[in-house]
């Protein structure tokens, strides 16, 4: 019954990058500060003698001003967001970044960081015309120690290219996403990036090992520890950890690179309840142990979208629920033999119904791309509303079937999948239009029911412009006067990412 991967997926392999670049292209979304009502904060307008110093600082090539240029960047990955920042600076080293926020903050300009702009919570672009900071010129590898597999390098270098380097020496990154080929490390560590394998190498608080952090007023802190252990007072580096460029600006991180794997194997499993779902991931847990390195689940009309979409079609025929089972070892035949035990035992138990496995490289990447190419199928599908929650798992698609049953037919369609090992679930809702009505009947509704499930309104995204609203069921007010008494310290005039995180009053 698991037999390889068939042809038609294997032929289905598509870049991830271009193919994120090219769903950018359709589209013009209105003025978020129009769209969602927001005061713009007590901040100075760019006037011309502010632009004059950052040709001097940066020189022209390096100072955006173009409006057809200036769109990529005030524009957000869903096409659901759009700022009016009329300057983007592309700073090289840390010095350039710590004089312009310096001036920014003697100024009074407001400034929005910016890696990739893969974020998923309207994190990455302006609200109204901050300063957009980019990073994709500190894109330079400063270091990496093969033996302790340390990897220091600057914030704007694209996790995927980061991948390739250390993968010359043996080494991974502790960190896959669908948009690898564009997001930068400096936007993986201020979101606290999860990805595929966070089941397995854990979260960025644990393998960022230091940073570089430039403060709002210019100042340059130097966090950037390369050991494993250090227990020397405060851990500042966790405050910048996550807090999507509202207390600081990432210029250097130091993560801990694990061993890359010798063998990897996949599994591509069809299975027909959520029940069964569950019990097929008690057991791999069980048999593969420390091998165990993602799992990932789909239902049915997430698969129906990528294949109506993207030409993707399942491997194994239709079922359900979907489940991606990866295992990352160093011993081939070990592997393979624990991860046979477990499909035995999982069709004997009858918890899997069908299923191919593979380690091919090209067939792994074939299956990873039918999960990673999960959003793109969705600008295709509508208007989307996109809800990244945490569950404990047995709630975990309760809330699918409450929420596909709540929205009727004001839905066009709602989508269940995520990093089932995470408790993490995407779910989706497409809608044909945008309306005010439709966003109200959904939220806070969805954020309540998951408060009320126990679960988290943010798995891996984080909160961003989209969530801050909501930020309160999350945390108590003591935390929140807590975070905003943090970033008075930091950030006294907030000038770095206004309008995200903290509640607007
Ligand atoms: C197809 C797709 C799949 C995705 N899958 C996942 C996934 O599996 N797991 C996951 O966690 N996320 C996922 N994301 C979301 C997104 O890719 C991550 O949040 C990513 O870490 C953002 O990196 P970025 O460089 O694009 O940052 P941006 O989007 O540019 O910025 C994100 C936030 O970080 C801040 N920031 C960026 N750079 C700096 C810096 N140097 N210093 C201070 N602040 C900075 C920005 O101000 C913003 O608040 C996905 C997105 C897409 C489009």
């Amino acid at each position: 019954m698991f037999g390889s991967v068939r042809k038609c997926v294997n032929s289905c392999f598509v870049n991830t990058y271009i193919v994120l670049r090219n769903a950018k292209l359709h589209t013009r979304p209105d003025f978020t500060k129009n769209n969602f009502n927001v005061t713009r904060g007590y901040y100075n307008t760019l006037e011309e003698n502010h632009i004059q110093f950052f040709y001097q600082l940066l020189g022209e090539q390096r100072v955006i001003v173009n409006v057809s240029d200036l769109e990529r960047y005030n524009v957000d990955w869903f096409r659901h967001l759009r700022g009016n920042s009329s300057i983007v600076l592309r700073p090289k080293t840390t010095e350039e970044v710590s004089h312009i926020l310096s001036f920014c903050n003697q100024n009074r300009l407001a400034v929005c960081p910016q890696g990739g702009n893969t974020s998923m919570v309207g994190a990455s672009v302006p609200i109204f015309d901050e300063i957009v900071i980019n990073t994709d010129l500190m894109n330079e590898i400063i270091s990496l120690d093969d033996t302790s597999g340390v990897l220091v390098c600057q914030a704007g270098c694209i996790l995927e290219n980061l991948n390739n380097y250390v993968n010359k020496k043996d080494l991974m990154i502790p960190l896959d996403l669908g948009a690898k080929g564009s997001c930068h490390i400096g936007g993986n560590v201020s979101t606290n990036a999860g990805g595929l394998r966070l089941l397995r190498y854990g979260n960025l608080h644990g393998n960022v090992l230091g940073l570089e952090v430039v403060k709002a007023d210019g100042e340059i802190l130097d966090c950037l520890n390369t050991l494993k252990k250090d227990n020397t007072g405060y851990h500042l580096k966790h405050l910048f950890i996550g807090s999507e460029g509202t207390l600081g600006f990432v210029t250097k991180v130091a993560i801990q690179c694990p061993p890359k794997p010798k063998s990897i194997n996949l599994a591509f499993l069809g299975l027909q309840t959520y029940e069964k779902v569950l019990k097929a991931y008690k057991l791999a847990k069980h048999s593969l142990g420390e091998i165990l390195s993602a799992v990932e689940v789909m239902d049915t009309p997430t698969m129906q979208l990528v294949n109506e979409h993207l030409h993707l079609p399942s491997p194994i025929g239709d079922y359900p629920f979907y489940l991606i089972i990866e295992t990352s070892g160093s011993n081939e035949k070990h592997d393979l033999e624990k991860l046979n035990t477990f499909l035995d035992l999982s069709l004997v138990k009858h918890f899997v119904l069908n299923g191919t496995v593979t380690s091919e490289p090209s067939k792994c990447q074939a299956i990873w791309n039918i999960r990673e190419r999960i959003p793109e199928a969705f600008h295709k599908d509508g208007y989307v509303f996109l809800y990244d929650v945490t569950l404990p798992l047995q709630n975990y698609y309760t809330l699918v079937k409450e929420i596909r049953e709540y929205m009727g037919n004001k839905a066009h369609r709602v989508f269940g999948f995520g990093h089932l090992g995470d408790g993490n679930l995407h779910l989706q809702i497409t809608v044909k239009k945008y309306s005010p009505e439709i966003k109200s009947f959904i939220e806070p509704y969805i954020f309540e029911k998951v408060i009320e499930m126990n679960g988290s309104i943010s798995a891996e995204h984080g909160i961003g412009f989209l969530k801050a609203k909501y930020l309160h069921l999350a945390k108590s007010n003591a935390a929140i006067n807590l975070m905003q008494d943090l970033k008075d310290v930091l950030d006294p005039k907030g000038i770095l990412n206004p309008y995200k995180v903290l509640p607007r009053e």
